[in-house]
């Protein structure tokens, strides 16, 4: 039988993975604007630096890590987000010190065992921006003004963004207790997973798909400290000077431990239940707490997968060659492949089927290809040094021309 891939794993075939290049170049072009750099970290890291970032009594923790004992015995995880190997480099190579802000961006691959769905894969790409270093509301208001600026380049303007602020550790310490209570009144009505957790993490109920509908609307909410409440009106108020769409959303707790003061989330309805394109929040504790030094921070994490899917039907990606080579004789091979790369030199995108197949053959691959022009080199252009030009696409005449000067006619024709 033949090879099959894994469930929750798939082939990303063109066109979809020309919308994957095209969502990427998009995100560099953007962070080249606000100053982010890449950073390339590894894909699989020690088991313990998730467990202790993104945290114990998380889902993705809890029931969706590919962790695995390797060769050596040593416990480790295929990455399910960014955020701690970019905390873990910026601790160890020391990328405090550097002397430049420490914004960074990564794309890459995120491996969750969830069950698969439409809009939710074990293997997925994401875009993330994490800016370490800088705790005032102005950072907040850069980094989700940069998203949407993000969005609105890849071709998706006018989103609205969900906003949160969890507040401090020492908002979070009250509201614990009074959360932890209320939980424990109505455990019965609560799923199993969080009867099993909201001793150890009481929040952790609020984001959960069954529970937190629900718990949004009747537990008690948590109340900000005055510094956290002037930050998190702050970043409101340079929002709307940013022109930035929002609403503030109490019940949106994110599902990771790691998060402080502002939280935040992009959404579309047009992608059904599997609804979240971006989430983001600060985490002004998570580096000191792996060890690093005392750098707030604040960042996002995109699903591209999801970009793709409302962006698919927006974008006609034409990644045909623009001219298709053709010979039309078995001697005039060499030529066209000589004219393959002088087209190509000249920055046009250019292709050929077999130059030892009939022309009959090589003309209906040239039609299939959806390039604009064949040109074909037979045996009255191999002595005349020219080239035939022949519209594919629109009617219009074919012509022939000098062998040089394909290049720039192609150029002219295309613009025109
Ligand atoms: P969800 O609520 O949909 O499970 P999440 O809160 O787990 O999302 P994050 O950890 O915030 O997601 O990741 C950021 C983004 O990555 C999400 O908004 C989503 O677009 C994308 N994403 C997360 N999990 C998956 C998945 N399994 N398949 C495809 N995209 C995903
Ligand atoms: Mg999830």
């Amino acid at each position: 039988m033949a090879a099959h891939s894994l469930r929750g794993f798939r082939d990303l075939l063109p066109p979809d993975s020309t919308l994957f290049t095209a969502i990427e170049a998009a995100a560099r072009g953007i962070f080249a604007l606000y100053g982010y750099r890449e950073l390339r970290v590894p894909t699989i890291e020690s088991k313990e630096l998730f467990v202790k970032s993104t945290g114990e009594t998380t889902d993705i923790v809890e029931k969706e890590m590919y962790a695995f004992t390797d060769g050596g015995g040593r416990e480790v995880a295929v990455r399910p987000e960014g955020t701690p190997g970019v905390v873990r480099a910026y601790i160890e190579q020391n990328l405090s010190q550097s002397g430049r802000n420490a914004k960074f961006y990564y794309i890459g691959n995120m491996f969750r065992a969830e069950r698969p769905q439409a809009g939710r894969f074990r293997e997925f790409e994401q875009v993330g921006a994490e800016y370490i270093g800088n705790a005032s509301p102005f950072a907040d208001a850069e980094t989700i003004a940069m998203l949407l600026k993000f969005l609105e380049k890849a071709g998706l303007p006018g989103c609205s963004v969900d906003l949160n602020s969890l507040g401090c550790a020492e908002c979070r310490k009250n509201y614990r207790q009074t959360l932890l209570a209320y939980l424990r009144g109505c455990s019965e009505k609560l799923c199993e997973p969080c009867r099993g957790r909201i001793e150890r993490n009481p929040l952790r109920a609020l984001d959960c798909k069954i529970d937190g509908p629900w718990l949004a609307e009747t537990a008690p909410k948590l109340t900000l400290c005055p510094d956290c409440s002037a930050h998190f009106s702050r970043v409101q108020d340079l929002l709307k000077l940013s022109g930035v769409k929002f609403s503030v959303n109490p019940g949106l707790v994110r599902g990771l431990d790691y998060y402080t003061r502002t939280v935040f989330e992009v959404r579309s309805s047009a992608l059904g239940s599997q609804d979240a394109v971006c989430g983001g929040g600060r985490y002004d504790d998570l580096v000191k707490s792996m060890g690093g030094p005392a750098a707030p921070a604040i960042g996002w994490a995109l699903g591209v997968d999801r970009l793709a899917m409302l962006l698919k039907d927006k974008h006609a990606l034409d990644d045909s060659p623009k001219a298709f080579v053709i010979a039309a004789a078995k001697e005039a091979g060499d030529k066209a492949f000589e004219l393959l790369s002088a087209l190509r030199d000249a920055g046009l995108a250019a292709d050929f089927s077999n130059f030892e197949l009939s022309l009959k053959s090589q003309m209906r691959s040239a039609d299939k290809s959806g390039a604009a022009f064949a040109l074909l080199i037979g045996e009255d252009e191999l002595k005349a040094g020219t080239v035939t030009l022949k519209p594919l696409k629109e009617k219009g005449d074919q012509r022939t021309i000098p062998f040089s000067e394909a290049p720039s006619t192609l150029h002219t024709l295309l613009k025109g």
